[in-house]
């Protein structure tokens, strides 16, 4: 296991976004199971909306780490929020202002209920 660590401040195995417990993995062999699931492992990191697991890639800097962690997050609390792309147009069905408002609200929420998270990504900046 390659946890991303500080001298206090660990990754976080789960957190809560909403009403859903997402788990997070950063381990070589759950990268081996996101290759196996996406087109591509030129990312370093994803949300997978239908186990509710983001993925982070283990051989990134701490620093990206971080960064790709708090992105990921948002993919969940754009998926918890409802938001997303019109199923038919495939356009945008909604305006940054609107997606600011909504994500920063639950955003909000998650700093508060998951410590750990927050002490995280703040942690080497
Ligand atoms: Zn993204």
């Amino acid at each position: 296991m390659s946890r991303v660590s500080t001298k206090s401040t660990l990754m976080p195995d789960a957190i809560r976004v909403g009403a859903f417990t997402v788990e997070i993995r950063s381990t070589a062999a759950s990268w081996l199971e996101v290759g196996n699931h996406f087109v591509t492992t030129s990312v370093n990191g994803c949300y997978d909306r239908e186990k509710h697991v983001i993925y982070i890639r283990p051989d990134a800097s701490e620093q990206i780490q971080r960064e790709v962690l708090l992105h990921e997050v948002l993919h969940a609390c754009c998926w918890v929020a409802g938001l997303g792309r019109d199923s038919v147009s495939g356009k945008d069905e909604y305006d940054e202002e609107a997606w600011v408002t909504r994500v920063s609200t639950v955003l909000l929420g998650v700093l508060r209920d998951n410590a750990q998270l927050a002490e995280f990504v703040r942690a080497g900046s």
